[in-house]
């Protein structure tokens, strides 16, 4: 079989991936790049808190670093990759209409994957309901917040959102959190703290939401904002079988490094729950510049006998 073969394969065209691939483009590096369509934020309208990018949308921003991409000589094929093995000297990735594809070395930017309650009505998701207290609040000031979680994360939410909130309620199953010194202050501050869990929502025609626990209580919700649904995208890690946070997310240097030398992994790398779009694409630039520094220092260098 006619494998291809690149310097570098990219999994993921979101901020990280792009970004990545723009640099090793213009580097001169040959670059595939495999992506599904859909980003993280593809849901939403606008995007904010990025640079000289505030408030544009997000098909538009991603258009522009596609083109930029294809420009500097990257090929996008929007296509799942399946698998990944490493071999001595190179990588495998098994692209769902590719096949398998190799390349000298590996960027894992596939983003996190995340797990909306059922309860959640479509077409609500980077509309009126987020996980973020940053990004699309100051769109949303003022109207009733509700914040859902299971534990202190949702109350940790409540306490980031209340200067938008003309009304804030936090629902969370765990009753030890809502004894918490957190909940204490949210609770002076005019907080509702219920423990319970959502049962039903529906979205009403003004837009706001109708959100109905299992105890039985209404609550209406102009914004919605629900703690800790971001989950780690294990599927290729766990291919490669590289070393995992205790979240599911490769191990890497600061510079996306994982625990395999021919494995970098950029975007997804850090746990926290509000990791924005600018930190995703610095660490996909990061990496690259790592990628560059080590196919020079190594191979390249090596292969010319210096
Ligand atoms: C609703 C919402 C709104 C947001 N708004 C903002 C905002 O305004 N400002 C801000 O700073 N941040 C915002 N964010 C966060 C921001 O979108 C993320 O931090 C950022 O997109 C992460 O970039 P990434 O490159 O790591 O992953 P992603 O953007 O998710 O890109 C990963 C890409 O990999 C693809 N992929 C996954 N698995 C595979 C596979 N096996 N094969 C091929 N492709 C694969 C995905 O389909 C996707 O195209 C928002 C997040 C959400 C959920």
């Amino acid at each position: 079989m006619n494998t291809e073969r690149y310097d570098v394969v990219i999994v993921g065209a979101g901020p990280a991936g792009l970004s990545a691939a723009v640099m090793l483009g213009r580097a001169k590096r040959s670059v595939l790049l495999l992506s599904l369509p859909g980003r993280r934020n593809s849901s939403a309208t606008s995007v904010h808190n990025v640079p000289f990018a505030d408030g544009a949308a997000p098909a538009e921003i991603y258009a522009k670093m596609e083109s930029d991409a294809l420009r500097y000589g990257v090929e996008i094929r929007w296509e799942e990759a399946l698998t990944a093995s490493t071999r001595d000297d190179h990588v495998v990735v098994e692209g769902a209409r590719s096949g398998p594809v190799q390349a000298r070395r590996l960027l894992l930017a596939a983003g996190r994957v995340d797990e909306l309650p059922s309860w959640l009505p479509d077409g609500v998701w980077g509309r009126s309901a987020f996980d973020c207290p940053y990004c699309h609040t100051h769109e949303r000031d003022g109207g009733a917040y509700v914040c859902v979680g299971h534990n202190a994360e949702a109350l940790k939410l409540a306490a980031l959102v209340g200067q938008y909130a003309t009304r804030l309620t936090v629902v969370l199953s765990d009753p030890e959190a809502a004894r918490s010194p957190l909940a204490g202050l949210l609770a002076e501050r005019g907080t509702d703290i219920l423990v319970d869990t959502v049962a039903r929502s529906a979205l009403l025609p003004s837009g706001c939401l109708e959100l109905t626990t299992a105890l039985g209580t209404a609550l209406t919700a102009d914004t919605l904002l629900l703690a800790d649904v971001a989950r780690a995208n294990r599927r290729l890690p766990e291919a490669l079988e590289l070393d995992l946070t205790a979240q599911g997310f490769p191990e890497t240097t600061l510079y996306g490094l994982t625990s395999d030398p021919l494995v970098y992994s950029a975007g997804n790398v850090e746990g926290s729950p509000y990791f924005m779009w600018t930190g995703a694409a610095a660490s996909g630039i990061n990496a690259a510049r790592m990628i560059c520094e080590d196919l020079a220092f190594t191979t390249d260098l090596m292969k010319r006998g210096g």
